[in-house]
């Protein structure tokens, strides 16, 4: 007979899943009810507030997608991209790449302006391809690169997409929880997040806020989307204000008891305090790794909190480190992406795994597994670097 399946228990610091909060699996587990259930319909409503505060947003037009990041990030495209449009599409890794595949899937063209990996966006750049392309619809691009660990200046950004006339499209899947993020104060169209990482929910929901502009654009569309599942006007009928809850699809009740307990564990903290959390974790880290001579992609003033994207040291075997980190540590990090695959390790503080403990773990797990790769490491030299950010913070 097969066997009911039991995990073993790790400690997440990849580019997420992070480390779920334990009140947040146990709201998983609550019993389910129907997705019209008025309980039900009082919990969307919840939501929707949390997530218009962890947004910062007054914006109507905000709720979570039944689905992953991915799918947040294609809702934006397939609503607001019609064939023939021009998008400019700024690439600085791997999810701006993504970006261009849809803009492409939806029948638009992407006018790319690439940064180099592990530079944030240069609003330079962007100024100059919309100055060049006056009839871009849309202006795309991704506020915190998970595959570099890059943070892009999203309100300049947002600023020049209403300065050239475009709607902006921002992907902070990974920026949501951890790092500020300001849709009105950004004045940011359609903006979509993920669960997973620095609400530290399980996976499989996208948050997502549109502005009026956007709103106003979708109702304008002379086509349909071209996907039915993701076509707002038709997900509205089932989230929007005074809507009659119509049945669209069945929503993911639990995983949804799940998101409310994460934004409400977010409204306890309050967002400056999880800013400061993630800032103060990753400078502890940062202390610890630079004292074993392990270097950052990003230049600090760029430097994600919540990824942090390290070249780990000549001759050190990649595969074999993190294969025994989780063996002897149950200890997941990440590995590299695209041009920085063999490269790089991606050490993600997410949400609820953004702590001390999980800093002092990863250091002192590294310690111990590079020396057994003939790294020379001084014995616990790099947690000693940690404890003193923490110490000086205290
Ligand atoms: C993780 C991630 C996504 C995709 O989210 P999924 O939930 O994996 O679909 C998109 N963009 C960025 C920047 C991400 O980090």
């Amino acid at each position: 007979m097969t066997q009911s399946f039991h995990p073993p228990v790790r400690t997440l610091m990849g580019p997420g899943p992070s480390d779920v909060n334990p009140r947040i699996l146990e709201a998983l587990s609550r019993p389910t009810i129907g997705h019209l259930d008025p309980a039900f319909v009082g919990l969307m409503d919840e939501i929707k507030a949390l997530l218009q505060f962890a947004f910062q947003t007054r914006n109507a037009l905000t709720l979570p997608v039944s689905a992953p990041g991915s799918a947040g990030m294609e809702t934006c495209f397939v609503n607001l991209v019609s064939a023939g449009d021009k998008v400019v599409v700024a690439q600085n890794g791997v999810f701006g790449g993504r970006m261009k595949e849809n803009v492409e899937r939806c029948g638009g063209v992407a006018v790319m302006v690439q940064d180099d990996w592990g530079h944030a966006v240069d609003p330079q750049k962007v100024d100059d391809a919309l100055k060049a392309n006056p009839e871009a619809k849309v202006l795309a691009f991704v506020h915190a690169e998970t595959s570099t660990g890059a943070r892009s200046d999203a309100a300049e950004l947002c600023r020049l997409a209403q300065q050239h006339d475009c709607l902006s499209i921002v992907d902070t899947v990974t920026g949501l929880g951890g790092i500020e993020v300001d849709v009105d104060g950004w004045g940011a169209d359609a903006v979509y997040s993920g669960t997973q990482k620095c609400l530290s929910c399980v996976p499989g929901l996208s948050p997502v806020t549109f502005s009026e502009r956007a709103a106003a654009a979708i109702s304008a569309r002379e086509h349909r989307a071209q996907s039915w599942f993701m076509d707002l006007d038709l997900v509205m009928a089932y989230w929007g204000e005074g809507a009659q809850r119509a049945y669209h699809h069945t929503a993911p009740i639990n995983a949804l008891y799940g998101l409310h307990e994460a934004l409400v564990i977010l409204e306890e903290e309050g967002l400056q305090n999880a800013w400061a959390r993630h800032r103060l974790n990753h400078e502890a880290l940062a202390a610890g790794l630079e004292s074993l001579n392990i270097e950052f992609v990003v230049d600090a003033a760029h430097r994600l909190p919540q990824l942090n994207c390290v070249r780990f040291p000549a001759g050190v075997d990649d595969a074999a480190v993190r294969r025994q980190l989780l063996q002897d540590f149950q200890l997941e990090i990440g590995a590299g992406l695209g041009p920085l695959a063999g490269k790089v390790w991606r050490i993600g503080l997410m949400g609820y795994a953004s702590n001390q403990k999980n800093v002092l773990l990863c250091l002192g797990a590294l310690e111990s597994v590079l020396a057994q790769q003939g790294v020379p490491v001084d014995a616990g030299e790099a947690v000693a670097a940690a404890q003193a950010t923490y110490a000086s913070h205290a």
